[in-house]
């Protein structure tokens, strides 16, 4: 298969496209983003690496971080992580509070806000140092060791982030919190501010293409714990449009308002993209298209 040639074709296709997506503005410092930056980046697990446009540049991976916050909290405490948490589609915005009530303080699944926060308060609970454990973990996965925060991205959230302290005082109060909230939500605004390119999430996703292991052997994660989480990704991973991304697309595959989405076909690829103009649904509208005509052109879906 000629990847880059595919990747070319896909490049210049959608930057044809008439689109209308917008960058994020719910966190002032991720709207001066240029919205025209577009980057692409492949890896197959043979060792080939592909990629276009802006694919080395950084940019701010959001909700993207709570595919890898899960992968930690998931490997330490196993199925315990469920009676927290649940395995469900939303079918809600990703920063809903109304099912919350509903379902007494148990968020639908990790990857709507309120299920992220959990994890986060599971992190904080866990790790000694959580915010130095998690630019580690992510440092060895992607093997980039210059991997960081973005301090003005995290505190841009925090002054901002209304709703995430309602949902986390809200997740407290059910007794589904254990850390002081000021605390959980700190990494969780910093866990979302991190920054990295398509190139450097296509290899920190490597693992959840190769059965729970890394490219350098390591095992992150069991392969039936990976194939669950592969699972949630590809019924959760894209808030309230994770049906038609599935339509469309057919890999798991994470999002961020930021505008990367990570997609993977197990035992054969990580592909990642980032164009920060968001559609209505929060998901990056030049990312989305640009997926589906991969696995269009590809034939590589997992349906
Ligand atoms: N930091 C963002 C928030 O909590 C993440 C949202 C996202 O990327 O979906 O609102």
């Amino acid at each position: 298969m000629h990847f880059q040639s595919i990747l070319n074709e896909v490049y210049t296709e959608v930057l044809a496209m008439n689109l209308d997506g917008k960058v994020s503005e719910s966190i002032p410092e991720l709207s001066k983003i240029n919205p025209s930056k577009f980057g692409i980046h492949l890896t197959t697990l043979e060792g080939g690496n592909f990629g276009i446009g802006d694919s080395n540049e950084r940019f701010s991976i959001q909700s993207v971080s709570k595919t890898l916050t899960l992968a930690m909290a998931f490997s330490k405490l196993g199925e315990k992580v469920w009676e927290r948490v649940d395995v469900e589609p939303s079918g809600d915005p990703f920063n809903s509070l109304v099912q919350l009530e509903y379902e007494k303080g148990i968020p639908r699944n990790p990857f709507i806000n309120a299920g992220a926060i959990v994890i986060a308060d599971m992190i904080v609970t866990l790790y000694e140092n959580p915010k130095e454990d998690f630019l580690d973990f992510l440092r060895a996965i992607s093997g980039s060791d210059t991997i960081n925060y973005n301090p003005r991205v995290a505190q841009s959230e925090k002054d901002t982030g209304f709703r995430n302290r309602a949902l986390a005082n809200f997740l407290k109060s059910f007794g589904n919190i254990e850390n002081d909230v000021d605390e959980v939500l700190d990494f969780y605004f910093h866990q979302c501010s991190v920054e990295m390119s398509c190139k450097e999430l296509a290899q920190a996703f490597y693992f959840f293409a190769n059965a729970g292991k890394t490219k350098e052997g390591n095992q992150i994660l069991t392969e039936s714990q990976t194939k669950r989480l592969n699972a949630i990704m590809q019924t959760c991973g894209f808030y309230d449009e994770s049906g038609e991304f599935t339509y469309k697309v057919g890999l798991p595959g994470k999002s961020g308002i930021g505008g990367g989405i990570v997609a993977l076909f197990p035992k054969e690829f990580i592909i990642a993209t980032w164009n920060p103009r968001l559609n209505e649904k929060g998901n990056s509208e030049l990312g989305m298209h640009a997926l589906e005509l991969f696995t269009t052109k590809t034939g590589m879906s997992i349906f």
